[in-house]
């Protein structure tokens, strides 16, 4: 396998997450965490609240995981 074929595969598994998600993916640097078609959070893996990707559909963290990196 070259890296022609890893990268149309992490194109594949972009599409099978959702073309949404890869569409926002490819505007932003921080690519989002897809688990199961879930976003979810970079730091500890959990699911983001729906609410939250509503208000934020760029978020790639949880609220908690959020505010930690903003205090720093
Ligand atoms: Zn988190």
């Amino acid at each position: 396998m070259d890296e022609c074929d890893v990268a149309a595969e992490l194109q594949q598994r972009d599409r099978e997450g959702g073309l949404r998600v890869a569409l926002q993916a490819a505007h932003r640097e921080t690519v989002p965490l897809v688990i199961n078609g879930e976003r979810c959070c970079l730091e500890c893996e959990e699911p983001i609240d729906p609410e939250r990707l509503r208000a934020n559909p760029g978020a790639v963290r949880c609220v908690a995981c959020q505010e930690k990196m903003e205090r720093r």
